[in-house]
């Protein structure tokens, strides 16, 4: 991401140091409403609020740190992507990104497909009544165990990742006395994220069964001969947190490249694409995704050329969001604790979480953007870093934005786009509790995941 270079020589306090910002926004108290959830705003005494409940009566009655999720913003993109992609297509979430019952729900309602990728998860989305064929089974090493339970609950796919899964899932099926649908997952030569994509050398990871040297084409070979399983697509599945559609471009020529070549081979004509998730979100004001129904325009214009060339009925399409639909709907409330300015640095400003309940900033680099919520404030912008309370120096949630001057221990401060791939990824590091997740609407708040306890600790702990 481009940002401004800061002067060059020596570091004097007003000579800003090297970071991730590009200079103090004019109004620190405005929220930005593309990387805040739909509800967001702040009431008459400047606090922030939610669904109609204000910050400060959410960490009084649920603590902090917590997940606040907006349902209404979440029910809203989840019937916006299914309303894009319309009935033709097939929406699934990703689950990896934020998964709960009460999610399970909404999307069951919002009519959503789901992904999942472990026996966890399954376990999760068939407790709360997902239909089992509107779940899809991914993952590079399912054991046969997590492969038995989906066959017997009855999946509508299983992505198969490997030459071993192919023959691993037609036998499990077999045995079950089941013919399982299946997708396979290939591997383009195209990586996206962010604002770039390469075309070459992506094949080189854990995830699918190259295109390369024909063994796509030899998958399908051996797919198409096994009784247990019925092969109805290609899957793909190019990366992450992408704004740019040339990857799909790509991905799509290649992916439908491969279903003229079964075609021409097998005299069969396999009816469902799937071209995965990743679609970018607004993490700080310097991003700019795209809506869904673009999205799902431009996916389908490619997908429809493609086949038109290739003289092939336009399959059905699916798609993968996860990040995309949970990722804007909720943001991360902390307490303010320990202040320390080191000057003509910054100032670092303490949390009382960190790298347990947000690991993104330590494993990927991730920005983001943090605000004051429980007031506003008139005082000069200072250029912060907030971090946790773990025993690391990498233990960052926000590497660089501005918070303002008068900041003090006590205040409440929200990082915004905080739903996906944070509590997912959430840790007890330090035998630090994982928040809950409270999800708000019209007035009313309530726990969707309970804040863990010492208890909960102990209990694994059998000594
Ligand atoms: C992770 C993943 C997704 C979702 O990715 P997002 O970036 O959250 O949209 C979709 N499909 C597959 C196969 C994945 O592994």
């Amino acid at each position: 991401m481009s940002r401004s270079a800061h002067p060059a020589g020596p570091r004097h306090a007003d000579v800003l140091p090297e970071g991730h910002y590009s200079g103090p926004p004019s109004d620190l108290n405005v929220l930005d409403p593309k990387v805040w959830a739909q509800t967001v705003g702040r009431d008459g005494d400047g606090v922030v609020t939610v669904g109609g409940v204000d910050v400060k009566t959410l960490a009084e009655q649920y603590g902090t740190p917590a997940y606040v999720l907006d349902e209404t913003d979440f029910r809203a993109r989840a019937r916006a992507w299914r309303a894009a992609f319309g009935s033709d297509a097939d929406v699934f979430y990703a689950g990896k990104a934020f998964l709960s019952r009460a999610v399970v729900k909404w999307l069951h309602e919002e009519g959503l497909n789901l992904d999942v990728c472990s026996g966890g998860e399954l376990a999760t989305a068939l407790s709360a009544g997902m239909p089992a064929d509107r779940i899809a089974f991914h993952g590079n090493n399912k054991s046969v165990e997590e492969i038995e339970r989906a066959v017997s609950a009855g999946v509508g796919r299983i992505v198969l990742d490997s030459f071993q899964e192919i023959v691993r899932v037609a036998h499990v099926a077999e045995s079950l006395g089941k013919r399982q649908r299946v997708q396979i997952r290939i591997t383009v030569g195209v990586e996206a994220h962010t604002h770039e994509f390469i075309a070459t050398a992506h094949e080189d990871q854990k995830f699918g069964i190259p295109l390369a040297g024909g063994q796509a084409a030899e998958a399908v070979r051996r797919a198409l001969k096994l009784d247990g399983i019925e092969l109805i697509g290609i899957h793909s599945h190019i990366g992450s947190q992408i704004f740019d559609m040339s990857g799909f471009e790509v991905a799509a020529h290649r992916v439908v490249g491969l279903l003229k070549d079964v075609r021409d081979e097998h005299g069969v004509e396999l009816p469902e694409i799937d071209l995965g998730g990743g679609l970018g979100i607004a993490y700080t004001s310097d991003d700019d995704p795209r809506e869904p129904h673009e999205i799902a325009k431009a996916l389908t214009e490619i997908v429809t050329r493609e086949c038109e060339a290739a003289r092939l009925r336009t399959p059905r399409i699916s798609v993968e969001p996860g990040r995309a639909i949970v990722g804007p709907t909720a943001f991360t409330l902390y307490e303010v604790g320990t202040i320390k300015p080191l000057d003509g640095l910054r100032t670092y400003v303490s949390v009382d979480g960190g790298m347990s309940d947000n690991i993104r900033t330590a494993l990927y680099d991730a920005e983001y953007s943090v605000a004051l919520v429980s007031r506003t404030s008139d005082a000069e912008p200072m250029l912060a870093r907030v971090v946790g309370k773990h025993c690391e120096s990498g233990d960052i949630v926000v590497k660089d934005a501005f918070l303002p001057s008068d900041l003090a221990p006590g205040d409440l401060i929200a990082v915004p786009a905080t739903g996906a791939y944070c509590r997912s990824m959430a840790s007890n590091y330090n035998h630090v509790l994982r928040p809950p997740v409270v999800a708000v609407a019209d007035g009313e708040s309530r726990v969707i995941v309970r804040r863990e306890t010492e208890e909960d600790l102990l209990r694994l702990d059998v000594g």
